[in-house]
């Protein structure tokens, strides 16, 4: 940590945040400015107490840290890419990895018909909510058990891996028995017990950012399930709110590329919650792509206009296999190889 004191502190002053330093078992290293003068305290805050009670000193402008506070997940601790291994296909590294599927898992027909079609365009990876997180209780909430089964099948008979929503801790077994990899939903980001629950299951992770989690919040998110001993974290940019309401959400392109700068985990961009619009997904997807992702996590329906959730946002399979006609020579430009 450094201490920033006031300008013009006196000598005695300074000497009382030194001893304070100390006393707090850190060791204080002065720095005597002509103005300003700052502290540096070595030691590790994880083993003392913390520094910020400083703050109430009234000779003290600032306490900062001077290390992220995201220490696994940072490009500080592990420069390269990180490349998660899901059942063999590989996200992050030079992969570029589509994850395609409908919002919900509606029943048979439907999941199956719609894992044909995204696996025929190229996705590697089959998406499909049978928890589903809904702002009304009246709403459809996910067929459950029954979803994991239906989910099951279909990677039996596709081969596809399969990303669902884990949304609590009391499932996180059976969810992680059927999943390849736990997705933990933006109104999960910070139920902290359910990231430590879902991090000891061992499978993979896609992290959601929260509705109005800041960059460095999603990352502590993240350090959460790396800290918990599991490093296969994807972490997943899924618009934030805002005063706009033409799209349902902001996509944050800005926080998907300071993901990629902080941080060595793969960023998976999640164009159908981030805007809301079926119409936009595709020019959404390449922006993405230039950006320099690492994924897509898209929603298919066979007919989003009878969907039972998210139906304004899914794409059906024609606009999914043009979006991905178009998508390989973007994909190429960003120096990545899709994934097929
Ligand atoms: C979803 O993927 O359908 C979903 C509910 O996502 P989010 O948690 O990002 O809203
Ligand atoms: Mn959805």
């Amino acid at each position: 940590m450094i201490i920033v004191l006031k300008p013009n502190t006196p000598r005695e002053q300074i000497d009382e945040v030194i001893a304070e330093v100390a006393k707090l078992g850190y060791d204080p290293k002065p720095i005597f400015g002509t103005e300003q003068t700052v502290i540096a305290a070595i030691g590790d805050e994880r083993t003392h107490h913390t520094l910020e009670s400083l703050n109430v000193l009234p000779q003290v402008q600032q306490v900062m840290p001077v290390q992220r506070r995201y220490k696994l997940v940072s490009r500080e601790s592990h420069p390269a890419d990180s490349v998660v291994d899901v059942d063999g296909v590989k996200v992050g590294g030079s992969n570029f990895t589509v994850m395609a599927g409908p919002c919900s898992v509606e029943d048979e027909e439907q999941l199956l018909r719609t894992a044909r079609a995204v696996k025929a365009a190229g996705a590697t990876i089959l998406r499909g909510g049978a928890y589903k997180p809904r702002t009304s209780p009246y709403e459809f909430q996910g067929l459950g058990k029954e979803g994991l089964r239906l989910l099951e099948l279909a990677k039996r008979e596709t081969g596809l891996k399969i990303v669902t929503e884990v949304l609590s801790e009391r499932d996180v077994e059976h969810v992680a028995a059927a999943a390849d990899i736990l997705q933990i939903g933006a109104r999960n980001a910070q139920n902290f017990q359910l990231l430590i629950e879902a991090a000891r299951s061992g499978r993979p992770i896609l992290l959601k950012r929260g509705l109005s989690q800041k960059i460095e919040e999603w990352l502590l998110s993240a350090e959460y399930i790396m800290a918990n001993g599991n490093p296969n974290v994807m972490l997943c940019e899924r618009g934030i709110r805002t005063f706009e309401t033409f799209t349902r959400n902001t996509l944050d392109m800005g926080a998907a590329a300071a993901a990629k700068m902080e941080s060595h985990l793969p960023v998976i961009v999640d164009p159908s919650q981030g805007c809301g619009v079926a119409r936009l997904v595709r020019m959404l997807c390449r922006g993405a792509v230039a950006v320099g992702v690492d994924g897509l996590i898209i929603e298919v329906h066979p007919n989003p206009a009878e969907a039972l959730s998210d139906g304004q946002q899914q794409v059906d399979f024609q606009a999914f296999r043009q979006l991905m006609e178009e998508l390989p020579p973007f994909v190429a430009a960003a120096g990545r190889t899709m994934v097929r």
